[in-house]
Order: C-alpha cells, then sequence, then structure tokens
C-alpha cells in the first residue's frame, strides 16, 4: 500500500474534540454530563441574520464568488474594524477564510518557511501547535505560568524576538486562560515589537468583543500605528456572534499579506458561500444586541467559576476578563486518589473527573500547561452550579 505523506506523522486531530466526543458518548449511554469542555459559544445569532440568510437564499447566484470575499463582506468588516478604533485599512488589506483556524492556517503557510520559527506564549490553543507542526515550522514556546496570570512580560518578548522569530503568534484575549492585556501591557508589549523588526505579529483576537471589567479591548496597531506594517489582525464571527458552524473569518494587515492569503483561498476554497456571506455581513453590520447580552451573561458567570475554583484548598485560579474560560492550577491534585484511583496528571484528573462525576473539562496539556485544566463555561445557566459542585465534592473526595 502506499503512504501517506511524511508531514501526516506529524499532524493530530484536536485534543480537545477527544474530551468532547468521550463526553458526548457517556451523555448517548445514558450518564448525566456537565460539559465544561468544547469552546463553543452556546447560542445563536439574531433573527437578522437568518433573514438574511433566507433572503440571499431567494437570490442565490449559485456562481463562484471572489477568492478575497465579497465587497459587501470586506466592507462590513472594515465598519466592524473602525467599531474596535482600527481605523485606516481598505478592502485590500482585508482577507476572509471558513473560520479563522482557516486564516490562521493561510497566514502559517504564507509567512513560514520549513524551518522558520514561530513564537508564542505557554499556555496556547492547541491549533497553533498543530499548523506549527504539520507546517514543520520550529517552535518556540514562551511560558506564561499562574503566577503570572498567564501573562507574557515585555522582557520575555523581548527575549524571544531578540532571537528573530519569522513569526511571533499572539492571543488576546486568550484561550485557555481567558486573560485579557491592558492597555498599558499592550502599549508595553508593541514597544518591544517595534524594536524587532524582522518578525510578523500575528494577533489572534478573536475574543475581542468578549471583555469584562471596563477593561476595554486594546491591540498593537492602536498603540503603535506604525506596526500595521507588520501586524496581521485576526477575527471571527465564531465567538462573538453565535456563529461557530457557519464558518467565517477574517484577517487585516498589510496588503502583501492579504494577497498571499486571497491566493491560498484561491488553491484551496475559491471563496465563502453566498448565503453564508449575506448572514455575516447582517451579524457585522445589524443589531449587536447578542453579543452583547451575552457579554453581561458571560461575565456574571465567570465570577460564579472563580470564586468557587478560589474557595477550593490549593487551587490557583487566576481570575480571567474575557472570553468563557477559566483556567485554574489543580496541581495541588497530582499525586493524590479518587476513591482508590491514583491521579498522576492533569489527563487522570479530567479522565476520573468525568467518569465519576460526569463534569467534562479539557486536561492543561492540551494548551502546554499540564498543571491546569481549562473550564468552558457557556453551558446553560442552571448546569454551571451543578458542575461547579461536582468539582468541589471531587476536590473533597482525594485523599
Ligand atoms: N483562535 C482561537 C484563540 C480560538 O479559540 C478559536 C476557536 N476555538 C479559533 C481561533 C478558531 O475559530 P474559528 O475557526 O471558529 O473562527
Amino acid at each position: 500500500m502506499p503512504q501517506l505523506a511524511k508531514r501526516m506523522g506529524r499532524a493530530k486531530p484536536s485534543a480537545i474534540m477527544a474530551v468532547a466526543d468521550k463526553a458526548k458518548k457517556l451523555k448517548a449511554e445514558g450518564r448525566d454530563i456537565v460539559s465544561f469542555s468544547i469552546g463553543v459559544p452556546n447560542f445563536l445569532p439574531g433573527e437578522h441574520v437568518y433573514a438574511a440568510a433566507r433572503e440571499a437564499l431567494e437570490k442565490d447566484s449559485g456562481q463562484y464568488g471572489s477568492n478575497r470575499g465579497s465587497d459587501a463582506l470586506l466592507d462590513a468588516f472594515l465598519h466592524h474594524l473602525d467599531g474596535l478604533g482600527l481605523t485606516g485599512y481598505t478592502r485590500l488589506n482585508c482577507a476572509t477564510g471558513i473560520g479563522a483556524k482557516h486564516i490562521l492556517y493561510n497566514l502559517a503557510e504564507a509567512l513560514l518557511d520549513e524551518g522558520d520559527t514561530i513564537a508564542y506564549a505557554v499556555p496556547y490553543w492547541t491549533t497553533y501547535a498543530d499548523i506549527a507542526e504539520v507546517l514543520d515550522a520550529k517552535i518556540l514556546e514562551l511560558p506564561c505560568p499562574a503566577s503570572q496570570d498567564y501573562k507574557l512580560t515585555p522582557a520575555q518578548l523581548d527575549a524571544a524576538l531578540a532571537t528573530k522569530p519569522k513569526v511571533f503568534l499572539f492571543n488576546n484575549p486568550n484561550n485557555p486562560t481567558g486573560m485579557v492585556y491592558t492597555r498599558e501591557e499592550i502599549a508595553a508589549l508593541a514597544d518591544v515589537i517595534a524594536r524587532h523588526p524582522d518578525t510578523w505579529v500575528i494577533t489572534d483576537d478573536i475574543y475581542n468583543t468578549m471583555v469584562f471589567d471596563g477593561l476595554g479591548y486594546h491591540n498593537f496597531v492602536q498603540a503603535r500605528p506604525e506596526l500595521r506594517e507588520r501586524v496581521v489582525f485576526v477575527d471571527s464571527l465564531s465567538k462573538t456572534y453565535g456563529m461557530p458552524g457557519w464558518r467565517v473569518g477574517f484577517m487585516a494587515g498589510p496588503e502583501v499579506v492579504a494577497k498571499a492569503v486571497t491566493v491560498l483561498n484561491s488553491t484551496h476554497i475559491t471563496n465563502l458561500p453566498e448565503v453564508v456571506t449575506a448572514a455575516a455581513v447582517a451579524a457585522l453590520t445589524g443589531p449587536q444586541d447578542v453579543p452583547t447580552g451575552k457579554c453581561a451573561e458571560f461575565q456574571a458567570k465567570r465570577d460564579m467559576v472563580v470564586d468557587t475554583m478560589n474557595s477550593i484548598p490549593g487551587v490557583i485560579c487566576p481570575k480571567p476578563q474575557g472570553a468563557f474560560y477559566v483556567f485554574p492550577d489543580i496541581s495541588c491534585a497530582f499525586g493524590k486518589s479518587h476513591k482508590g484511583v491514583k491521579i498522576a496528571n492533569d489527563v487522570d484528573f479530567c479522565s476520573v473527573l468525568l467518569e465519576t462525576k460526569g463534569v467534562a473539562c479539557v486536561p492543561g496539556s492540551a494548551f502546554g500547561e499540564p498543571r491546569a485544566l481549562r473550564i468552558s463555561y457557556t453551558c446553560p445557566t442552571e448546569q454551571l452550579p451543578k458542575g461547579l459542585q461536582r468539582i468541589q465534592e471531587f476536590f473533597a473526595e482525594l485523599s
């Protein structure tokens, strides 16, 4: 039998989906499962989004479309950028893709040759490592433990950029930690970036509308407009508008990068479908009450999760200020047993928790931080206290 390409030896399916699949299986067997695992927003977009999609169906041309994205969609995205304070971009600075994941994959293909280095903070969203590995890029990990609130410091970034990685990939608000960088922190990192002109910067900011406590969303280009020459901003409809399955992602950055992504689109996907495009335009330009309401709900849920986790002796739970994740350090449980079953690490912890208590969380090692686990708290509101109480019981039963 012929062999698969060598790169497939490096490719692996998402570790997050593996936990979600196990939880689904237990549910199908009749178990009462609370899922804190997959990072889905768990709400649907406003009716105006569906209305736009229905109307587009009526008028569907059935034709191929623009590789970059339709003018209407690019204009809607530019309007959204304006709202974020990112002004001065044109359609030529932008490109669309099948979700931010596809955009990130395209960007990695466009910017990294085999053996080039990509630097990112740890914990990181699993797909960053998956993409780098399949493209045979070298990874420079920048460890950001709970003791520094999982945030990258300017000194760390300075040391990393001094080694001239080809790409620095940043994520704010962060998955899996939920951490958000303040205006001052972004300005300090932007100053460092400005001193190192040999590195492209990708800033994956798909949770930019989900920021709590009045902190606001900030980015490198606002802090230092000259960085727009090298900074690529990535966004998506998935989390903000409750549209993960619609698969719409965006980038804004230098024209040469937007063009490269457009060329890759012509090789991979050709275009986003017309109906999806119409729904996306409606989401970006229509009423914003759904995302605004969800942000308030998530802030209240965040409080509940953080308060509960910090009430458990030994658990260290930095308080996130965005997205919908909490990332407690639960390493105090390692070496203990639950009803005779030894818990050596985060994977054991999550697997015994799921088996015995029916609560699904993702082990931190999926994000490069094996001392922690990720709680995604977008489940129906009434499930949240139930799941948290079960986690508390689980800890109380450790010996
Ligand atoms: N970036 C981050 C940080 C994410 O958490 C996700 C989704 N989990 C994505 C990108 C990809 O989003 P999508 O492909 O659904 O737009």
